[in-house]
């Protein structure tokens, strides 16, 4: 498991099924928003609240990591589009998560 240094977020670079997973760096929430206005980061138009402000349009991290490939071309292909802050690797097993069987709802014969 990781910890993007940009956003905080934990994830595993290879999900359980395999599978590779490219972070991206969500927008601010509405509560990081607030926190950035607070702060003096981020001045809103004016009269319009954070939560109306998260509606209209989005608050990107100036350094957030995008592990997205900018092309499938040969040069440099473990590229990814934006560093950000980069992330450090954490000494935590992914979450054993239980196994729940969900019964199919049987499917009707049709006549
Ligand atoms: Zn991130």
């Amino acid at each position: 498991m990781v910890e993007c240094q940009s956003c905080g977020g934990r994830y595993e670079p290879i999900q359980a099924d395999g599978m590779e997973y490219y972070h991206r760096c969500p927008p601010l929430s509405v509560v990081e928003l607030q926190q950035a206005v607070d702060d003096g980061r981020v001045t809103l138009p004016d009269k319009e609240t954070v939560d109306e402000a998260v509606l209209r349009r989005t608050y990107e991290r100036a350094n957030f990591r995008d592990e997205n490939r900018p092309s499938t071309r040969p040069k440099n292909p473990d590229a990814i589009k934006a560093d950000g802050t980069g992330v450090v690797e954490l000494d935590i097993d992914p979450i054993a998560a239980p196994v729940v069987p969900v019964e199919m709802p049987p499917i009707a014969k049709r006549p």
